[in-house]
């Protein structure tokens, strides 16, 4: 047990008391009142035409694979460095994977490197703004549109956040959101598609509905339904839209916590970092992150297993991030090798993440800082 975890969930506001309301309005399971209210919420905040909250961002992704009609041998361009679901709600419907490197600065989708990944087969390309930054979306956006490709936005660390003032999630045909619960805002288990591209609307609620045109009949819109496409049960209970309206409600508090911590973070430790050739996150000045996570790069990867060590004997939990996606057993399922994306490979070893939750005390902050600032590296200790 760590004193200082990584992550932890945490109330913020009326979450127990709608999740009580959603039970007792007799309707808890999914497309009740709170799941409504989060729907008019980020359709508002964002300025997006549609949002559909789903089980999970993974769902969602899985949700746009079928949405964009995906077959198999179709070739999906997705960054190397991710999350597993950003490729494989794809590759469950067949698609080949094309991976791709990042940049070494904000560590998306490099996109000086992205139209050499693009043939005949290519169906689409996912783009995943690491840490709540966004990828560069005008050149990124322009490469899509010469080749006539969808893009798909994972953006499940950075709901909130902007690149050039817009909102991310609201510059592709289809983006898609997580409430897991590490992330910034939460219920346990969840996510949400947004659908900017109006023509993929009313499919998008059919997939969603178990491919039924369940909710065109409860509008009136037809007088029965029935089964009109593939689909599953993506819709989340009521229930956790009432803990995630909650969360929403007190979004301006959340992310003011976490600017705070994350300032914090770099205020205090930018000397350390400096004497140590370790180097803080990158946030463009054309972005407005969404303070999602505090990593960074270390020298080497003896380095941070050693600082790793260090926080645990102190009872704190840090954490490094994704392996090459490319390199994994299924990556090199589909020709992955070493080599392939190099920064990927890279930084995959030098990324460490620090704690970082909603309730985080400035005592929590002040103990990881002065444990961090203690650390010496001697090249002896091993994680
Ligand atoms: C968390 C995460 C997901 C998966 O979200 P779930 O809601 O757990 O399915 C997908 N992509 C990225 C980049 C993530 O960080």
């Amino acid at each position: 047990m760590y004193n200082i975890p990584f992550n932890r969930p945490a109330i913020v506001g009326k979450e127990l008391y709608y999740i009580a309301q959603a039970i007792q309005s007799g309707h808890a399971s999914g497309d009740g009142a709170f799941t409504k209210k989060c729907h008019a919420y980020l359709e508002h905040a964002l300025g997006v035409p549609k949002v559909f909250l789903t089980t999970s961002c993974t769902d969602a992704l899985e949700m746009c694979a079928v949405l964009l009609n995906i077959q198999p041998g179709d070739e999906v361009i997705v960054p190397s460095f991710t999350f597993v679901s950003s490729v494989n709600a794809f590759v469950l419907r067949g698609a080949h994977p094309v991976f791709a490197d990042v940049r070494p600065d904000t560590l998306n989708l490099d996109e000086t490197r992205l139209e050499r990944l693009i043939t005949k087969r290519t169906k689409a390309i996912v783009v995943v703004h690491y840490a709540g930054v966004g990828c560069e979306m005008d050149a990124i956006g322009a490469i899509a549109t010469r080749h006539h490709l969808p893009i798909v936005e994972d953006n499940a660390h950075g709901l909130f956040a902007k690149y050039k003032g817009q909102f991310l999630g609201s510059f592709s045909a289809l983006a898609t959101q997580s409430f897991h619960e590490t992330k910034n805002f939460t219920c346990g288990e969840g996510g949400a598609l947004i659908v900017n591209d109006p023509s993929l609307i009313e499919r998008a609620e059919i997939i969603r509905e178990k491919g039924t045109n369940r909710s065109r009949f409860f509008r009136g819109q037809v007088d029965k339904y029935t089964w009109v496409d593939v689909g599953s049960s993506y819709l989340p209970s009521d229930l956790l839209a009432a803990f995630l309206y909650a969360q929403l409600e007190a979004r301006a508090e959340i992310q003011a916590k976490r600017k705070m911590i994350w300032e914090f973070y770099r205020a205090q430790l930018d000397p350390w970092a400096e004497a140590n050739q370790v180097r803080m996150p990158i946030v463009p000045a054309h972005c407005e992150q969404s303070y999602h996570m505090f990593y960074w790069l270390l020298p080497a990867l003896e380095y941070r297993q050693a600082l790793i060590a260090h926080l645990k004997a102190q009872q704190i939990l840090s954490v490094f991030h994704y392996l090459p996606l490319h390199l994994s057993d299924m990556g090199a399922q589909f020709g992955g090798k070493p080599g392939d994306c190099p920064v990927t490979e890279d930084v995959s070893d030098r990324l460490l993440r620090l704690p970082f939750y909603n309730d985080m005390t400035e005592a929590d902050l002040a103990r990881v800082v002065t444990a961090i600032q203690e650390f010496e590296f001697t090249g002896a200790s091993r994680a």
